[in-house]
């Protein structure tokens, strides 16, 4: 590495080294060059930081716990730390990102929203904050996931918002995706397209990160606090797109004594064709408008993934990670469905905490991780089982 320090941030061109980028249609590039010149600006104003802050407090109920998990501790003979955004309104992390997004999109002005769904977590979220702010809500989604996801929808209909089926293709997540730029860059004056992780075009993953990275804020100062230090020895997240594990490893990149684990889901296995292993079985390529590590076919067309979490099943990672990964930054390790299934058990059982199932996949890897005795581990339990029950109880034949 020479002396030179690498840059694990967004440099002013919108790239992380090779990774990043605005790949967009000349259509949409009015709507995204807006939000690019804007959004440090508004992000940065003292008014902006204020409200967000109070809304994390007063609606989200941040700061979220960082509990020192007993049992499993001595299961595992280190220190484990869960950050608790389970304990969020709505159930995870996401509304972090929504309820940032949706300050800024009051700030440029827009009336309407958008986003696009899979599981239905992040539509869940934003139509949370479009009823917030009585901002109209519309959610794509494919029809295949409309039907596998039914609570989400109606969670999201309750909330006011419309559900729009994407009817094309696989019609599941990119397809939903495709109709969601569509309508952007048919409304691009009122409307903002609020993307739920780190993924899409600069500037996309560098404010999903920012809005996340209250995070690891949070957990240097409670660290502080309890142990006298704000740096663990390690930082351990799943990743899907990438926006828990990004918001979770966010202040501690430059820390490099702090060793950044990733978990992504290896479903049925890396080499089984059912999984959705980005880092080993990606290759370089172009994905939701920004240059990242996916998995494709020899002539480029993107693999379906598979993951028993929903929330885990995307082709691709966003760019911040490929770059962490690329200058081994970060660590990118392959959790089973049911090495993830199996963790999820244990941590109910151990600790009276049922966690979603891609949270699950981060906690499976402290089985892996052969610890000297001691170690400091915080651990981002990024949501509540309660919508995985159903999938618990089918797995365990409960
Ligand atoms: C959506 C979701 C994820 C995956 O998204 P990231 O952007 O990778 O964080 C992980 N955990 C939960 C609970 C989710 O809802």
């Amino acid at each position: 590495m020479g002396n030179t320090k690498i840059n694990y941030y967004v440099d002013e061109r919108g790239y992380y080294g090779e990774f990043g980028g605005a790949y967009i249609p000349e259509m949409l590039y009015p709507n995204v060059e807006e939000l690019r010149q804007n959004y440090l600006n508004i992000i940065n104003d003292p008014d902006f930081q204020k409200e967000f802050k109070e809304l994390l407090t007063d609606y989200v109920g941040r700061e979220t716990p960082l509990f020192f998990a007993k049992r499993l501790s001595d299961r595992y003979g280190a220190n484990v730390y869960l950050k608790r955004e389970d304990l969020n309104h709505t159930g995870a992390h996401k509304v972090n990102n929504t309820i940032g997004q949706i300050l800024l999109a009051e700030r440029l002005g827009k009336k309407r929203i958008i986003a696009e769904t899979g599981a239905g977590q992040h539509g869940v979220a934003t139509a949370t904050v479009c009823a917030l702010r009585g901002l109209e809500c519309v959610v794509y989604m494919g029809e295949i996931d409309i039907k596998r996801q039914a609570p989400n929808v109606a969670r999201m209909k309750m909330l006011g918002a419309t559900v729009k089926p994407a009817t094309s293709g696989s019609k599941t997540l990119k397809d939903a995706t495709n109709e969601a730029m569509r309508d952007w860059i048919n409304n691009p004056v009122d409307t903002h397209y609020i993307i739920g992780s780190v993924v899409g075009p600069h500037p996309y993953p560098d404010m999903v990160a920012r809005f996340q990275s209250v995070i690891s804020a949070e957990v240097k100062s409670q660290l502080k606090a309890k142990i006298g230090t704000e740096l663990p020895d390690y930082v351990l997240a799943c990743v899907g797109g990438g926006s828990n594990a990004m918001g979770a490893f966010y202040h501690f990149l430059n820390d490099e004594s702090v060793k950044l684990i990733a978990a992504e889901a290896a479903g049925h296995g890396v080499d089984s064709g059912k999984s959705a292993a980005t880092t080993i079985l990606g290759k370089e390529g172009v994905l939701h408008g920004s240059r990242s590590l996916l998995m494709q076919t020899e002539d480029g067309q993107v693999v379906e993934p598979h993951s028993i979490s929903a929330g885990l099943d995307y082709p691709g990672i966003g760019p911040q990670h490929a770059h962490l990964f690329k200058t081994g930054r970060g660590t990118y390790v392959a959790v089973t469905d049911d090495e993830a299934m199996q963790a999820g058990k244990l941590l109910a059982q151990l600790e009276g905490i049922i966690p979603a199932i891609e949270s699950s996949h981060a906690l499976a890897y402290l089985e892996k991780m052969n610890f000297k005795g001691g170690e400091n581990v915080v651990v981002c339990l990024s949501g509540r089982g309660d919508k995985d029950l159903q999938t618990y109880m089918d797995y365990f034949g409960f």
